[in-house]
């Protein structure tokens, strides 16, 4: 035991002799990122090779699944904070809470970015969304509050309900294609229902303290600009300017928008393709002008519902942000959902690939729309969320076979041999 502790005495002492010089940790911009939102944006362009080599077009698919997040709406979460923050509606470490209403993505990027820049995030959610992002919501802090099944309420009913809890925390409403001047500020209620000061709530954002923010994706105009300014110009960047079509489902129409704006600006004959998959109401506007759900003719109560195992995209209402692209797209094509899961799997199958259900959608509209045009030509579209969002519902067998929806991958070999 002597002899153990002469070891040990040694061996402390050449530890400490041994001590590691401390330099100053030197970041180089272009080896490291300045923390999490550093790593929003700027994804790469993968080209689909199974189905780019059957048809003989190019289908190139922005890695969005690579955000910190898992999904492209990290770049509108930071672009809608950043945006308030420099109006002055929301200041960083205040612990201010962003209010959304969404089916998981936009809540996932809220809560990601809220947590990196100081911000709580309250999520309201139907409940027949996929649980994995509900449990991802909780995993990151989030207060995710439940309202029943979307496939059976007004779309509008949970986004409202968001906004009605921020304003309740003490919102200061931002309306639709606002600037600073438009702010509307709330005089009916005082400090006092949040902090118990004295002081009007106006006067929050000049003191810092925490208030609401109702993020209101749909209709903020921060959500085109994050594509515009972003994926739009990025994806510009990485094909040299060489790019034939863009396709892109839409959920608030953000991307579908920003992207194709800013594409089309630089591209003028570049063709833009909406994905819309069942039961959305987008398609036909784009191919007819005209407003109207699939399931219209079976009442009221489900005119605003997408019933549809794809997440994220289609709609049965004109949000701002899709009008400020609808002039500019060109096509529709509706997707399945026998095909969008058919798809799936066989980019898991051929490619490695494992996507979320709105990428299965795009990436269907891709090779119909590659049967159209001349070989050699390039498509890009987005691959908006990886399939471990998807685990529990559009990658369930189970759960599939419950509602009748076939996994038939052949259907993919068969459209692309069309
Ligand atoms: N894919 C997924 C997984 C989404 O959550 C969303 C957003 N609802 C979209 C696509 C559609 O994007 P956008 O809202 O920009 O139309």
């Amino acid at each position: 035991s002597t002899r153990l502790a002469i070891f040990a005495q040694e061996w402390r002492r050449s530890r400490a002799t041994k001590s590691i010089p401390r330099r100053p940790i030197e970041v180089r911009s272009d080896e490291a990122v300045p923390g999490v939102v550093g790593l929003i944006g700027n994804t790469p362009l993968v080209r689909i090779n199974s189905l780019s080599d059957a048809l003989g077009v190019d289908i190139f698919g922005k890695a969005e699944f690579l955000n910190p997040g898992g999904s492209v709406k990290d770049r509108v979460a930071l672009r809608i904070i950043e945006d308030a923050e420099a109006r002055g509606l929301l200041h960083p470490h205040t612990g201010s809470v962003l209010f959304e209403g969404t089916v998981g993505s936009t809540g996932i990027s809220l809560a990601t970015v809220g947590k990196a820049k100081g911000y709580e995030a309250h999520i309201i959610m139907p409940s027949d969304v996929a649980i994995d992002k509900v449990l991802v919501l909780e995993r990151l802090g989030a207060t995710v509050e439940r309202v029943p099944p979307v496939s059976i309420v007004d779309q509008n009913q949970f986004v409202n309900l968001a906004r009605r809890r921020a304003h309740e925390f003490g919102n200061v409403d931002l309306p639709t294609n606002s600037t600073t001047d438009d702010i509307v500020v709330s005089t009916t209620a005082t400090d006092d229902d949040v902090h118990g000061a004295p002081t009007p709530r106006h006067r929050d954002a000049v003191e810092h303290k925490p208030r609401g923010f109702f993020a209101d994706q749909f209709e903020n105009s921060s959500n085109f600009d994050a594509h515009f300014r972003g994926t739009g110009p990025e994806i510009l960047r990485q094909t040299g300017g060489h790019v034939d079509a863009f396709v892109s489902g839409a959920g608030t129409g953000g991307t579908i928008s920003g992207t194709s704006a800013a594409l089309k600006r630089a591209v003028p004959d570049l063709k833009v393709v909406l994905a819309d998959p069942e039961g959305s109401g987008l398609f036909n506007k784009v191919k007819y002008g005209v407003m109207f759900a699939s399931q219209e003719s079976e009442g009221t109560k489900r005119r605003h519902q997408v019933d549809t195992v794809v997440e994220g995209i289609g709609i049965n209402r004109i949000t701002h942000n899709f009008e400020l692209g609808e002039a500019i797209i060109d096509d529709a094509y509706r997707v399945t959902d026998a095909e969008a899961v058919a798809m799936s799997r066989y980019l898991v199958a051929n490619d490695g690939l494992f996507l979320g259900s709105s990428s299965a959608c795009n990436l269907v509209a891709c090779v119909r729309l590659a049967k159209t045009m001349p070989r050699g030509a390039r498509i890009v579209t987005i691959l908006c969320d990886s399939g471990a969002r998807h685990q529990t519902k559009f990658w369930s067998d189970e759960y599939l076979a419950k509602h009748g929806i076939p996994i038939d991958v052949g259907m993919i070999a068969d459209l692309l041999a069309a």
